[in-house]
């Protein structure tokens, strides 16, 4: 077609942007981690319209410099430490730019056999490597398996569909007077009052009744809380059907207690999920797995490689005992999607929320084989070992105070006094915007979170960080003092 780019401008184009990503990552550090624009910048970069006649790619790499770039927050500068990582690594983005090229829509098996087949192996490989119950692992024999979703988000609200399915067809059996709206109007499901919000958000999806629990005072969830819970429900006329457990906490990497649980759950006849999103990647070193006990008695378990092991977004993989509840919910079998070999390897249209899905397996598939486990267990290590660091720093120095055990690379801390200090000293952090870092609360204590973000983290970035916050706690405690 003409004025379309040729594969020699593909070529020219694409190496000269490999060029700018590979100089944009190794001279992260001489960015201001925040962007100084404000709302609205951007429209008056931008003529009015789109062009009428093509522009030189040359310009549109100009442009991204100029355009995008300030209004970019570098979350792989090791001078970012908000939320939770989100992961970033060469055999990673090398490999969407192949799954990019063969564009294909991987729904069913014959859309596209080794989308399919190799998520099916991939979801083995790192199952084992997290030496996952085999009951969730394909290469058992049994019905269990793995899928990647988008997002955490999503593989809640997909195993939520799945017990309520489940809970569903049970509950008909025993009393099939009842319809499937009485039922559905007595599920309730439970989780933890520090899960993340997006289990909340399941259940508002869901359209089912979610209960959030209080956790004890190391925000752990119990299983005598979970038991007099359900009790309760049960002495009212409510069905439990579904409980989210956290391993690795949004607020202060909190680990529930799915030993305590599971048993719960089991007695009660309801479907568990763990929630690991981001403390799931850690679990590839053996030293972490006493994180997860009692995960065998778990119906689903689902973590994001593109938080912490090194595959970009988005790759949120997640594993299930039976399939099978959520393939039967979400079945609706068109023609134009039928397919002969049907049955002998999953479609994971029926694992899912929409219809298409992309080749996300290739970048599992090239960071484990690039990397290699011993060096993304050196990764991980690498991280929780920086957050010890950064851990001593503080308790060296006694204006401050530690608010949780630091387990893996996110450190809770605060400087001892009130809320509203500690709100002020945050606030000056971010207004500098040399580092950033995000706030939290647990009953009524305000606290800064500082997570082992990039990659590139080095203990002498580490001080910097601290460096940085202890010069912004000499500013608002002396301003504080003339108050
Ligand atoms: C980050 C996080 C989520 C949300 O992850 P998404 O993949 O963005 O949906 C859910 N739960 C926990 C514990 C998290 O840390």
């Amino acid at each position: 077609m003409e004025g379309e780019m040729d594969s020699a401008g593909f070529t020219e184009f694409g190496k000269a942007m490999i060029d700018y990503v590979t100089k944009y990552l190794e001279n992260i550090r001489d960015r201001r981690v925040l962007p100084t624009v404000e709302p609205g910048y951007l429209r008056p970069l931008l003529p009015d319209s789109a062009p009428l006649k093509p522009d030189r790619w040359e310009e549109v790499l100009e442009d991204v410099e100029k355009v995008i770039m300030p209004g970019i927050t570098h979350w792989h500068s090791p001078r970012f430490h908000a939320y939770f990582p989100t992961a970033n690594s060469y055999p990673s983005i090398v490999a969407d730019i192949l799954s990019g090229a063969l564009a294909v829509i991987g729904f069913t098996w014959i859309s596209s056999p080794a989308c399919t087949e190799l998520e099916v192996v991939m979801l083995d490989w790192l199952g084992k490597m997290l030496d996952l119950p085999p009951e969730f692992l394909s290469c058992s024999g049994g019905k269990g398996g793995g899928v990647i979703q988008g997002t955490a988000s999503e593989a809640t609200l997909v195993a939520l569909l799945g017990a309520k399915a489940r809970t569903l067809a049970q509950v008909k059996k025993e009393h099939p007077e009842w319809t499937d709206y009485e039922i559905i109007s007595k599920l309730v499901g439970y989780t933890s009052a520090q899960s993340h919000s997006s289990v909340e958000r399941a259940g508002l999806l869901g359209g089912v009744k979610l209960r959030h629990l209080e956790p004890d005072s190391e925000s752990k969830l119990r299983g005598d809380t979970l038991e007099r819970a359900m009790k309760e429900d049960r002495e009212a006329g409510l069905i439990p059907f579904y409980v989210v457990a956290t391993l690795g906490t949004t607020s202060s990497c909190a680990f529930d207690r799915v030993d305590e649980i599971g048993p719960v759950c089991i007695e009660n006849n309801v479907w568990l999920h763990i929630d690991a999103a981001y403390a799931g990647s850690s679990f590839i070193c053996p030293e972490f797995r006493y994180l997860m006990k009692g995960i065998e008695k778990a119906d689903s378990f689902n973590f994001n490689p593109h938080k912490w092991m090194l595959v970009n977004f988005d790759c949120s993989t997640m594993w299930l005992k039976d399939p099978s509840w959520l393939v039967d919910a979400f079945n609706v079998d068109p023609l134009y999607l039928k397919h002969d070999q049907q049955n002998s390897a999953p479609d994971y249209r029926h694992w899912q929320i929409p219809l298409g899905r992309r080749f996300r397996a290739l970048k599992l598939w090239f960071v484990m084989r690039l990397y290699g486990i011993e060096n993304l267990q050196k990764f991980i290590r690498k991280h929780v070992a920086l957050a010890h660091h950064f851990e001593s720093l503080v308790r060296d120095d006694e204006r401050f105070e530690i608010t949780a055990e630091v387990v893996l690379g996110l450190v809770c801390f605060r400087l001892k006094g009130s809320n509203e200090l500690n709100e002020k000293l945050l606030k000056r952090i971010n207004a500098n915007g040399v580092i950033h870092l995000v706030p939290s609360k647990i009953n009524g204590v305000y606290f800064l979170r500082l997570a082992i973000c990039s990659r590139f983290s080095e203990e002498e970035d580490i001080n910097l960080s601290w460096n940085e916050i202890k010069m912004n706690a000499d500013e608002a405690l002396k301003e504080e003092c003339k108050e």
